[in-house]
């Protein structure tokens, strides 16, 4: 079965985001052999490496718009660069990143098409024909089901950063590179402008796509506690988190909180240090692929959820995984 494919390119400060490519990934698996496989870049001043990199990983057109409404994300003027692309390629499905403007962007479009739309999407099961199974978590990830859509067309999915495999160079393969064209943008009127953005973050990572994090909580016991977990992150390349109690207390900022009521994180590997494993914060991180608790407490219910716990004091293993790391690492 092939079908044409339609990815938002999503880029954040410039630069594409990874999950552009994991949904380019699934786009080019959906398309099939004989499909094709667009992509859409929107922003002012956007690279032509970054419609390379699409072509390059199997987008065999990058459709381009550059506009000075483009700049930071408006819902007005990404709805309009997002349509200009539907009613160009008029694709099967629209597939983008399951973010802050994915998800503000995704039911806006399914609402303008008449499209089907499934969010968060964290596996695709796809069989012969037209039975597409689209995996998502509920309940904080303690179930998760099988959609797929009604017949009919277009579909409008958001698929979870870090849970499918990003696109590839080698996935091109000998479909000859793609190309990339200007889209028919036309500006609409904006209802509202972002006028400036005020960073709470580090300029860490990203924590929603970061391959490691590595979280504190009220264990940490004060704002300095952090800094040995920021040593091990910056040793395993990854991002810093925190519990919402670690939050609350002012060791560090609301930007790092993972749970229910913060960012949701599915790593490769996520250390927890002296959190208790409320089912609050496990709702945030309970997908990762691996997970190692430290606690000084043998029963605390982190250890249920954990792949290896270490019960001890944070204060003491953690810069030993450090130095541990640094020394296999040199
Ligand atoms: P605690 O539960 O106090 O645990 C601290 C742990 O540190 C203990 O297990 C202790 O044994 C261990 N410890 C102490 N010292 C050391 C040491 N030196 N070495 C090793 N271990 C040590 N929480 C979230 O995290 N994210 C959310 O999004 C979130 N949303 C919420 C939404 C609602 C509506 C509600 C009601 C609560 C929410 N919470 C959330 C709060 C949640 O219920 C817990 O209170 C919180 O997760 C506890 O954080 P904690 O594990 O850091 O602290």
């Amino acid at each position: 079965m092939s079908r044409t494919i339609l990815v938002f390119a999503e880029r954040r400060d410039g630069q594409l985001r990874r999950v552009a490519f994991e949904a380019l990934g699934a786009a080019r698996r959906l398309a099939g052999e004989d499909g094709a496989v667009h992509a859409v870049l929107a922003g002012s001043g956007v690279a032509a490496e970054d419609a390379a990199a699409l072509q390059a990983r199997g987008a065999d057109v990058v459709h381009i718009a550059d506009d000075p409404s483009l700049k930071d994300y408006a819902p007005e003027a990404y709805l309009a660069a997002l349509g200009a692309a539907m009613d160009a390629v008029r694709p099967d499905a629209l597939l983008l990143g399951h973010t802050g403007v994915g998800r503000d962007l995704a039911p806006r479009v399914a609402a303008a098409y008449g499209a089907g739309h499934i969010a968060d999407v964290t596996a695709i099961e796809a069989s012969s024909g037209d039975d597409i199974g689209f995996i998502r978590p509920l309940y904080a990830g303690k179930a998760f089901e099988r959609r797929s859509f009604a017949p009919g067309r277009p579909w409008v999915v958001t698929v979870r950063p870090n849970n499918l495999p990003p696109a590839e160079p080698a996935d091109a393969g000998a479909r000859g590179g793609g190309s990339a064209q200007a889209l028919a943008y036309a500006p609409p009127p904006l209802l509202t402008a972002v006028r400036g953005v005020l960073r709470r973050a580090s300029g860490q990572l990203d924590l929603a796509e970061a391959d490691v994090v590595v979280s504190g909580g009220r264990g940490v016991r004060s704002a300095a506690g952090f800094e040995p977990l920021r040593a091990l992150a910056d040793a395993l390349g990854g991002a810093v988190g925190a519990s919402r109690a670690a939050c609350d207390a002012g060791y560090c900022d609301y930007a790092l909180q993972i749970g229910q009521t913060g960012k949701v994180v599915t790593p490769q590997l996520y250390i927890a240090c002296g959190i208790s494993g409320a089912i609050q914060h496990l709702a945030g991180m309970s997908q990762s692929r691996t997970i190692i608790a430290i606690n000084k407490d043998p029963d605390a219910p982190i250890f249920g959820v954990a792949d290896y716990g270490i019960v001890g004091d944070l204060f003491e293993v953690v810069p030993l995984l450090t130095a541990e790391v640094l020394r296999v690492r040199s």
